[in-house]
């Protein structure tokens, strides 16, 4: 696996959240409505898997809305659990987040008994955004980048809803390469932390099977979505390199640049609406990486076994902190 991030502060949130979801009437998570699944924090579900959630699938203006409707029927189909969808250009989202969250904890509301409503998401998703129109103000801070810690706040939306802000927060160990790779196309994670060139072209073999003539369309590619669909993953990137001027001088092409072009377009939208997943997709992707990592494990146990004798417990996979 190529991808390895560093999901600094994780500690620390992880005992926030913990501390924060027993004074918590339902979870809000905000999920990138490209990649449903692979935005979803494990480690996050464990946290809060006491309490009713409200997934929300944002930045749906970018995602495929015929997978959105698939994926808000999956999600609503699990208990406790209510699924939106929503975007940056709602003036007003509080009215059904808020909604939402009412009937899920019908038993709260009134200054006696307020709506505490934690809010989580991975880094990028969109949640300063969101807060920063619920509030009116400016003061979540945004950016492209993969975020930063920030302390939680406490957002009071009306005298009785209380919104209580979390750190994007990632997690140590990839089960399912595939989200890794759909998580950095998407921005999610730092660019140190993987190769451009490996998720570019990760990012092709998708769009090129399922979304082929957007491909086509985008780079000025003169080939039916049938010739796309049929290329190597590497050709594709060679001639999306060549139509784009990514040249090193002797007819050699940048694939660097390439890469960087073709997740800067996919970040920005500009293949059209589109989803790097559907339910079914993620629940095979999901067991065949659950095999791997059982596999991995055992492996380990095995070699622990070998050099320690007795204590052949598996290694832990320690989560490593950038700050
Ligand atoms: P945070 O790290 O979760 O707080 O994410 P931000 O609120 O900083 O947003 C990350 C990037 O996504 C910014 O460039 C936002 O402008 C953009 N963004 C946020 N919400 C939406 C949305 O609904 N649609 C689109 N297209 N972009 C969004």
């Amino acid at each position: 696996m190529a991808i390895q991030w560093f999901p600094g502060h994780m500690h620390l949130t992880q005992k926030a959240i913990a501390e924060r979801v027993k004074d918590t009437d339902v979870v809000i998570e905000l999920l990138d409505a490209r990649l449903p699944a692979s935005s979803a924090n494990p480690m996050l579900s464990q946290l809060t898997s006491s309490r009713p959630t409200l997934k929300v699938l944002n930045k749906q203006d970018l995602a495929d809305p015929a997978r959105t409707a698939q994926w808000l029927a999956h999600f609503n189909a699990q208990p406790a659990t209510r699924a939106i969808g929503l975007d940056a250009s709602q003036s007003t989202p509080a009215q059904q987040l808020v909604k939402a969250c009412h009937e899920l904890a019908p038993n709260r509301g009134g200054l006696a008994k307020p709506m505490r409503v934690l809010i989580c998401g991975i880094p990028n998703v969109g949640k300063s955004t969101l807060i920063n129109t619920l509030t009116g103000s400016k003061k979540a801070k945004t950016g492209d980048e993969a975020g930063i810690t920030k302390l939680e706040q406490r957002i009071t939306l009306t005298d009785d809803f209380y919104l209580y802000d979390t750190p994007g927060m990632l997690w140590p160990r990839i089960i399912v390469a595939k989200s890794g790779y759909n998580l950095a196309a998407s921005g999610a994670i730092g660019r140190n932390a993987f190769d451009d060139e490996e998720v570019a072209l990760e990012l092709l073999a998708y769009l090129k099977t399922h979304y082929p003539a957007a491909v086509a369309t985008r780079f000025k590619l003169d080939m039916t979505a049938h010739d796309i669909a049929a290329m190597k993953d590497e050709d594709l990137l060679e001639a999306i390199a060549r139509k784009r001027g990514a040249i090193l001088g002797k007819g050699r092409v940048n694939l660097q640049k390439a890469s960087e072009i073709v997740m800067h377009e996919f970040r920005a939208g500009n293949f059209g609406r589109i989803t790097l997943e559907t339910p079914e997709e993620f629940a095979q992707w999901l067991a065949a990486g659950q095999q791997l990592d059982a596999e991995r494990q055992m492996k380990k146990a095995a070699r622990g076994n070998k050099r320690g004798g007795a204590g052949g417990a598996p290694e832990a996979d320690v989560p490593s902190e950038s700050s």
